[in-house]
């Protein structure tokens, strides 16, 4: 697990050079998957080793020993089926919550690996959640981190980020080329960016969890929110890998779902494009997954066309009513970035392209409980005098 590859051209290149083919297109690790076979729960010490069985169960696959700490932590978060929020003749949804690792987030996966495998400071291009989970994993290691975060950064996000202590910077100028310029410098930090072969690695293992949840059988699609693509390319290798394993008895469509104002994958994939092109994104309150330029855009769509799955646009109103609907029907708090998700089965089960025997796995990348609603809905807030308690619930139970 030395070598990464590219997934277009088939070029090589030595772990730890370059997270680049020379033929532009980002790289992932060259692991063989074909010896795997699924972990046996009941192995080696008679039970589940607690905190090494959560992503570390796929360890012979992933390029990276657990480094203790945190990342003991990631990974190996709930599947369950949620009727109450499946369309009537729709598929059955299964909704994969993200949102229980330790920062909340699926970036967990990614970082956990990335720091089991490098040595020295770390450091990422973001003011979200991969900037929440680098300075996190990074604290539990004492390993210096360097977040860089945009300018306009709202204090109450760069809080969150720095109570791990990392070395914060919010950066004047042109934040979308910082990633870039990441690649670029020998800065001695190791930059776990989005896409980064290492968080691909790392993120694969959701894709694995949820197979491994429905074997000998498997879902007939998996359906998750995208930006820069990393996630998608992780789930995308992770079907390759168990593929040749021969674990899936087929393989499941990938779809991906983006917020209509800033679709520069779902564009292309409409178009019929082989490759994505950088869009003029709107505001969104789906900040999570705002990525006009996705380095592995065009992997991801490459991702959706092998597997015969598609890019589904949602719009603003369609999220924010189905962040509320996950919130109020099963009782899973999401960002609006990840209520994408399942808005994109809905539409999609109303174009026919699910019925009620497909069994799908929805990703929900992370938690709602970090930047929280704005403001409680009216219709479940009641002012209320201590003495008239007992009445005032009664009048709703009864
Ligand atoms: C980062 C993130 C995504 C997008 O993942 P990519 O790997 O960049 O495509 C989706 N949802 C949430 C909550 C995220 O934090
Ligand atoms: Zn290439």
């Amino acid at each position: 697990m030395d070598r990464l590859v590219c997934y277009d051209c088939g070029e090589t290149s030595p772990a730890g050079e370059a997270a680049r083919c020379a033929c532009g297109e980002p790289l992932w690790f060259d692991t063989d998957g074909t010896e795997f076979s699924w972990p046996d729960a009941s192995d080696g010490d008679g039970g589940v080793r607690l905190g090494r069985d959560f992503l570390w169960r796929y360890e012979s696959v992933l390029p990276a020993s657990p480094p203790g700490g945190l990342a003991a932590a990631a990974g190996g978060t709930p599947l369950f089926r949620a009727p109450s929020v499946e369309p009537a003749d729709g598929p059955r949804i299964h909704l994969k919550v993200e949102g229980t690792n330790p920062t909340g987030s699926f970036k967990d996966r990614g970082t956990a690996v990335g720091i089991g495998r490098l040595d020295g400071p770390v450091g990422t291009v973001s003011h979200g959640n991969m900037a929440l989970s680098v300075a996190a994993h990074a604290a539990a290691l004492d390993r210096e981190a360097v977040i860089l975060v945009a300018e306009d950064t709202p204090d109450s996000r760069l809080a969150m980020i720095a109570q791990h202590d990392p070395h914060l910077f919010r950066v004047r100028g042109e934040y979308g080329r910082l990633y870039e310029d990441t690649l670029e410098h020998d800065l001695g930090v190791a930059f776990l960016n989005s896409d980064a072969p290492l968080r691909v690695a790392g993120q694969k293992t959701v894709a694995y969890e949820i197979c491994e949840a429905f074997a000998p059988d498997a879902p007939d699609a998996i359906v998750l929110p995208v930006s820069s693509g990393g996630q998608a390319s992780g789930v995308w290798k992770a079907l390759r890998e168990l593929d040749a394993a021969g674990l899936l008895p087929a393989v499941p469509r990938i779809y991906l779902a983006q917020a209509a104002r800033c679709d520069p994958i779902a564009r292309a994939f409409r178009r019929g494009d082989a490759r994505v092109e950088p869009v003029e994104g709107e505001p969104t309150a789906a900040v999570s997954i705002n990525n006009a330029d996705p380095p592995s855009g065009t992997r991801a769509l490459a991702a959706v066309r092998a597997t015969d799955g598609a890019v589904v646009s949602v719009s603003e109103e369609a999220m924010l009513a189905e962040t509320e609907r996950l919130a109020a029907d099963a009782g899973v708090s999401v960002e609006p970035s990840c209520a994408v998700a399942t808005a994109a089965v809905r539409k999609l089960a109303a174009a026919g392209e699910f019925g009620p025997e497909d069994d799908v796995a929805a990703i929900l990348t992370g938690s709602g409980y970090k930047y929280g609603p704005s403001e409680a809905d009216g219709s479940t807030v009641r002012e209320v005098d201590r003495a008239d308690v007992p009445d005032a619930v009664r009048e709703i139970v009864s």
